[in-house]
């Protein structure tokens, strides 16, 4: 089901200012050109990028380029907002994750001091964007293990650096409505893929790599792709036009405050499979090397959309090969213009 055949009741004026932070990054990006196209006229979008290198420069939306772990500057963002979407995050795919803990964890101050700045500036509604990496690794060290439903984040044992901190920042939010009464939600993503997000460069995750390198490979007339780990992990991938739709739905459901909610597809796709969809996209098909000491984190991650179905009557639900298709198509014409010499989404 798309936006405009759903109800939302968003409890929103079309001039009450949104704050999305991240927002030259891949999901906030999104979300701000979503909010603009539903008519929303006061959206206010800010990443620590200079605003030449954001993904997503949306007409008519506010963009500042600023540094949220600095106090003063989240003060600053959120003065006089109404709702405030927090996606700043220093993170990436499995190679960014598994290599750099610390900035990972110093994430925790973005939200930190947003969430605070929120409170006191009397935000009405305030979005966190947590992770599956939130959940316990134990229950991930199978390729086949069972798919991960909301209260299998405890007892913790979350991915070291990057998953800590998620489930830091979700207490916090938690708290900030237990005790303070600041109205918020959370969303813990599952792989989230789709055009105008990272595809090279080293924070890039899975699908967008896969998709580069088949399509370097028919380029160059390389007949190898090179596969972090075996190729058994397993994972589910969501589509970034599910992705806002969910976040808009969770963010104004009552049902849904201070909640931690996933937010994936049940779609489950081992790597090595998902390699062959790319290949039948490309219409090609390589010699698999697969590099064993390369980052793969858990073995299978999943996602339990019962919770989401029972209170949103609603899950995600584009098919993973036409997201794919999609997003092939974008970083091949993506490809194109880098060779050409042509700026690109992150040059
Ligand atoms: P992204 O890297 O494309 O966007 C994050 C943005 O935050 C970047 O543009 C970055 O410049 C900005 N940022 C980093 N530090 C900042 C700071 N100190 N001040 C201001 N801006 C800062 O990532 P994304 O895929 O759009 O992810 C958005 C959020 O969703 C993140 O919190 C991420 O952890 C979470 N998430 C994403 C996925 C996914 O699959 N993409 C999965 C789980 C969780």
């Amino acid at each position: 089901m798309t936006q405009p055949e759903m109800h939302i009741d968003r409890k929103l004026a079309k001039d009450d200012l949104i704050l999305i932070t991240g927002a030259g990054g891949f999901i906030g990006g999104a979300l701000a050109r979503y909010f603009h196209d539903l008519g929303y006229t006061r959206i206010r979008a800010v990443d620590r990028k200079p605003l030449a290198e954001w993904y997503q420069r949306v007409p008519g939306v506010e963009c500042l380029s600023t540094d949220l772990s600095e106090k003063e500057n989240a003060v600053r963002a959120v003065e006089a907002t109404v709702e405030v979407y927090n996606f700043a995050a220093d993170m990436g795919g499995m190679g960014f994750i598994e290599r750099f803990r610390v900035e990972c964890l110093r994430s925790i101050l973005i939200n930190t001091h947003l969430v605070e700045a929120a409170w006191r500036a009397g935000t009405e509604r305030y979005f966190f964007s947590s992770s599956a990496c939130a959940y316990n690794t134990d229950l991930q060290k199978d390729p086949g293990a069972r798919a991960l439903k909301e209260s299998d984040a405890y007892p913790a044992m979350a991915e070291r650096g990057y998953g800590w901190e998620k489930l830091i920042s979700e207490i916090f939010c938690q708290e900030y409505w237990a005790e303070r009464g600041l109205e918020t939600h959370i969303a813990r993503f599952h792989n989230i893929y789709g055009p105008d997000g990272t595809w090279f460069g080293g924070r890039e995750k899975a699908p967008a790599a896969i998709c580069r390198k088949v399509i370097e490979a028919k380029d160059t007339g390389n007949t190898e792709i090179e596969i972090w780990g075996d190729g058994t992990q397993t994972r589910s991938f969501c589509f970034i036009d599910d992705c806002v739709l969910g976040i808009d739905l969770i963010m104004h459901c009552d049902k849904l405050i201070a909640t931690p909610i996933n937010l994936g597809t049940s779609e489950l796709i081992s790597i090595d499979d998902l390699v062959t969809m790319v290949e039948q996209i490309g219409a090609v098909k390589l010699a698999r090397k697969y590099d064993l000491d390369a980052p793969k984190g858990v073995a299978g991650r999943n996602s339990d959309n019962t919770f989401i179905k029972s209170v949103l009557s609603w899950e995600p639900d584009t098919p993973l090969r036409v997201g794919m298709a999609k997003t092939y198509a974008w970083i091949e014409q993506q490809y194109r213009d880098r060779k050409a010499g042509k700026r690109v989404v992150q040059d």
